[in-house]
């Protein structure tokens, strides 16, 4: 791979509105990036994998970086807010403490405190950290575009391999994320070299698993839910047994590919052990409270 030291691009804007952005973006078209933290962008550009005409630098649109409650007590994650202070938020380990367990997952420290939660879905390679922690939480996307708002889930929102269903005149503006009923119990667990992880969300009802809902990443072309495995635990009582069934079925859901990382059929077998482990994690935090 060659590098170039200083991506080229023809025009620089630096926003102070969504509406600013929208428009900039109507009018620059495919030719155009929205930059946010850069560490994915800046990389790609550098190496010459994308080369915009125009880079729309979001980081001064204001008020893009919160985090908090809103309304109906969702979590609103905003387009500017990092990974960091994503993991720092009281309201997030209190209410979503899976997203505290999945961002202090990602990167290092200097990375966290650049990259945002937006960013990372905005191009979601399959091992998409966020996403995969997202899916189970069934958060929502909201975007701005020429055409207005609109909110769409997480898992139409990931249209493709590094691609979401996102048109070329929108951004991102925030991710919605509902709260936890009593009874939750969530997991987020990790293999870092191949890059596979999984996350669960568990609902215990009077001993019984009333909801279950399982990710996986960088065993698909993108992230991935896996219904056959959560079908086999809702309504039943988890044990040990039916921990590694669903370990199991949640293998044969998956259908990764084979690099110089890792073959294919490692990666399938990661993905059962890790789905064991998230779900006894998150079954365990049921009792917890
Ligand atoms: C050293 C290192 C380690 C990493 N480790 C991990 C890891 O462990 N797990 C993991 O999942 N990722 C990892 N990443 C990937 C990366 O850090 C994340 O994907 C990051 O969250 C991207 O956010 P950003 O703000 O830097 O995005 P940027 O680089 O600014 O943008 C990324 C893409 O999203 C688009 N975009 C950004 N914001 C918006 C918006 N609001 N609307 C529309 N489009 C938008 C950009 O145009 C660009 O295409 C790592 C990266 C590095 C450099």
């Amino acid at each position: 791979m060659s590098y170039t030291v200083n991506p080229v691009f023809e025009h620089y804007y630096q926003p102070k509105s969504v509406e600013e952005t929208v428009a900039l973006l109507a009018q620059c078209g495919k030719e155009a990036r929205v930059l946010a933290g850069g560490t994915v962008l800046i990389n790609q550009m550098r190496s010459g994998a994308v080369a915009p005409r125009h880079v729309i630098n979001i980081s001064r649109v204001a008020g893009l970086d919160e985090v908090r409650v809103a309304e109906e007590g969702e979590l609103a994650i905003g387009a500017l807010a990092t990974l960091a202070k994503v993991a720092r938020s009281s309201a997030v380990r209190k209410g979503w403490p899976l997203l505290h367990e999945t961002m202090l997952e990602i990167g290092v420290v200097q990375q966290r405190n650049l990259a945002t939660v937006v960013g990372n879905l905005c191009r979601p390679v399959p091992s998409a950290d966020t996403a995969v922690a997202l899916l189970v939480l069934e958060a929502s996307v909201l975007m701005s575009g020429a055409k207005g708002r609109r909110r769409v889930t997480m898992s139409d929102f990931l249209a493709g391999p590094r691609r979401t269903m996102m048109a070329d005149s929108e951004m991102v503006t925030e991710v919605r994320v509902p709260p936890a009923p009593a009874g939750a119990g969530t997991a987020f667990v990790k293999l870092h070299a191949p890059k596979v992880n999984a996350a669960a969300f568990l609902l215990n009802s009077g001993g019984g698993c009333s909801e279950a809902r399982i990710a996986l990443g960088g065993v698909a072309q993108t992230p991935i839910r896996v219904p056959k495995a959560e079908a086999l635990l809702r309504g039943a009582k988890l044990d040990a047994q039916l921990i590694d069934e669903a370990g199991i079925a949640a293998q044969g859901e998956t259908s990764p590919a084979s690099d110089l990382r890792a073959g294919a059929e490692y990666r399938r077998e990661m993905s059962r052990v890790l789905v064991a482990r998230a779900l006894e994690a998150a079954w365990n935090r049921t009792k917890r409270q």
